[in-house]
């Protein structure tokens, strides 16, 4: 039998290769900028078209190539950076693997145009899909740019494959923001669409993250620095009351790379115990600086995880740091006993004599001394009776006092309005009494501040309070998104919310399908926007806990979601505006989110397709009980 193995045609292997590097226009950018950093540039520049699917360029000062070197820094394995398997353990580029230039070769046109100092012409180079088009002497000041025109040109699939412009446009900025702030020390611009995004200075670190997140960050930050032999920690985490819903704002780097890793996360998250609101996570941007004998980063080309030879000691010496950060900054709670109480009241508070709160106590009180009070019959404590208890013996209101609001009768008698404080034992004894009414249909409870039973014809049903909100949000979003036509409630006062620059561009874009929901937006500036409405039944407080959540779902989209921007915020606000687990419900809330879920088209599953109720029928039930 004939031979059947071949090998395959170099371009082809190129392109296989270059999927695993290149994922999206992002693994571009970060290539491209990670060689400027090691050419020792001092000024990069990055230029985006359509969110880089129609070009990425990066412009550096750096050293530039040789005639020679330009050809060859398009093959594959070739690499200035490394000479011997050896330099792997004490490298300290950005690459070393030699494959980007000719992974994006081989998958868009690319051209290169680079000049090192001492030469007086340099050398441009035109490739399309791995090959040469042109190679000529060009006029080009010193150092390199690589401009990446039509990526996955030759691969229609995964240029079919490739995001929204805003998706692919954020994952742009994150890498541009993960680069710039592991080097403070070169000047960064972005330019996007033509218009000028950052112009980042060489400046501190501290600058650095201010300038990238906004100037409202700087009030945020607590320094963190610790120097060990193992482990040199500096850079900042966040102070707990700006902890965010989202992990956005989350950055370790490591010898000047951005690395994640899950346990170091960890570390962070439990040195910020007991600090942060359920749900929220804490930012950080560390600097952990290690032998590089100590580290592998070989793992992958596009994997920011790196594994270290310690990894327990990194966690305690990064935990008891961030701790003690966050302790010497006053901020975490503390528990000393031991502790000097003189150094509780700060020094200017130390000389005034504070007064001791007086207690006024009405000496006439004697409750046994009037007509005892009647006793209520048993409707007006079911909520039933509407008409508000008001005894009037003199001293009784004395119990009351600060808690009703008092009313003053003509004999200049103080009276309590009941209503108020009947108003709790309403509420608490309402269910007791509706015992009774079991049999009827519609009876609902809540237990555990989670699930809503009732009874059905065939047995009982439980229903997932969260969950079944979320599905009648979403489709009462959906439904207002599609006919375009929402109820906007003006603020009194506009709502001035502050984002960082990639966030305000992610909510410009959505600015069209939010105002159907019921948003009124009055100005959107690089890191504010300012909202004049919200949709009915919004609270203004949950107004930037919405937009912080459709942030990070747009950012997180699901892969190969065909569903549109629409159904993508229907979700997102659903999932924000639902009555969560752990809030109790009045009984007609209850009744009403019943309701309201069976008048849905789909009542049976979440937004995100989970189950919203299941039923137990009265035979399943009787065989529990056998
Ligand atoms: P690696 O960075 O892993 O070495 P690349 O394919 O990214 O591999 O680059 C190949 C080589 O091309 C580099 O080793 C370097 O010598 C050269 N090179 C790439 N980009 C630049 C640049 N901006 N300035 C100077 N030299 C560069
Ligand atoms: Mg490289």
């Amino acid at each position: 039998m004939a031979d059947i193995i071949q090998l395959l045609p170099d371009h082809v292997a190129n392109q296989i290769a270059a999927g695993e590097v290149v994922q999206r226009p992002a693994s571009v950018v970060k290539e491209l900028l990670e060689n400027a950093i090691d050419a020792g540039a001092n000024t990069i520049k990055l230029i985006i078209k359509d969110a880089g699917k129609t070009l990425v360029q990066v412009i550096d000062d750096g050293k530039g190539m040789s005639t020679t070197d330009a050809r060859l820094s398009f093959e594959r394995h070739a690499t200035s950076k490394i000479k011997s398997a050896d330099d792997l353990f004490q490298l300290n580029t950005k690459g070393f693997r030699g494959e980007a230039l000719a992974s994006i070769a081989a998958i868009a046109h690319v051209e290169l145009k680079t000049k090192q100092e001492t030469d007086d012409v340099g050398n441009t180079i035109q490739i399309e899909g791995s090959k040469v088009v042109t190679q000529e002497i060009v006029v080009t000041p010193k150092g390199t740019s690589v401009a990446v025109k039509n990526l996955f040109f030759n691969i229609p699939a995964r240029r079919n494959f490739l995001k929204s412009d805003a998706v692919e446009l954020r994952h742009i900025m994150d890498e541009f923001h993960r680069v710039a702030l592991a080097h403070p020390s070169i000047n960064f611009l972005f330019y996007n669409n033509g218009s000028e995004t950052f112009n980042l200075p060489v400046s501190n670190f501290r600058q650095r993250i201010v300038n990238i997140f906004g100037s409202k960050t700087n009030e945020k930050l607590v320094p963190v620095n610790e120097d060990t032999e193992v482990l040199k920690i500096s850079g900042f985490v966040g102070k707990p009351e700006f902890a965010k819903k989202t992990r956005g704002e989350q950055y370790f780097f490591v010898n000047n790379r951005f690395i994640k890793s899950a346990y170091l996360n960890h570390a962070i998250a439990s040195a910020f115990e007991g600090l942060l609101k359920n749900g929220t996570h804490a930012s950080y941007f560390l600097n952990l600086d290690v032998d590089p004998q100590t580290i592998d980063i070989n793992i992958h080309p596009t994997k920011t995880e790196i594994k270290f030879d310690d990894e327990h000691t990194l966690y305690a010496i990064l935990r008891s740091a961030v701790k003690h950060s966050l302790g010497q900054f006053n901020i975490a709670p503390v528990l000393d006993f031991d502790r000097d109480p003189n150094l509780d009241t700060s020094y200017t508070q130390q000389k005034i004599n504070i007064k001791a709160p007086e207690i006024e106590v009405d000496r006439s009180f004697n409750p046994f001394k009037n007509e005892p009070i009647k006793t209520e019959s048993k409707s007006s404590f079911s909520g039933r009776q509407t008409t508000s208890f008001k005894p009037t013996p003199n001293n009784w209101d004395s119990l009351y006092v600060g808690v009703a609001s008092k009313e003053i009768n003509n004999n200049n008698e103080t009276l309590v309005d009941f209503s108020e404080v009947q108003f709790e034992s309403e509420e608490q004894t309402a269910s007791m009494f509706d015992n009774n009414e079991v049999e009827q249909a519609n009876t609902t409870y809540q237990i555990h501040n989670k699930y809503i039973v009732s009874t059905i014809k065939s047995g009982m049903l439980v229903i997932d309070q969260y969950r079944a909100h979320q599905r009648v949000l979403y489709e009462d979003f959906l439904k207002n998104l599609t006919i375009k036509e929402a109820t906007s409630q003006q603020l009194l006062f506009p709502l001035q919310l502050h984002f960082s620059k990639q966030d305000v561009e992610i909510i410009s874009q959505l600015k069209e399908d939010l105002e159907f929901t019921g948003f009124l937006f009055s100005e959107i500036t690089k890191e504010t926007v300012e909202i004049t409405g919200v949709p009915v039944g919004v609270p203004e407080s949950e107004v930037s806990i919405i937009l912080e959540q459709l942030i990070s779902d747009v950012e997180n989209e699901v892969p190969d979601s065909n569903f549109s921007a629409a159904d993508l915020l229907a979700k997102s606000m659903a999932k924000s505006l639902a009555i969560k687990t752990g809030q109790a419900l009045k009984k007609d809330e209850q009744e009403h989110l019943v309701n309201k879920l069976f008048a849905c088209k789909e009542p049976n599953v979440s937004p995100a397709n989970k189950t919203t109720f299941i039923t137990m029928s009265v035979d399943e039930l009787d065989k529990k009980f056998i």
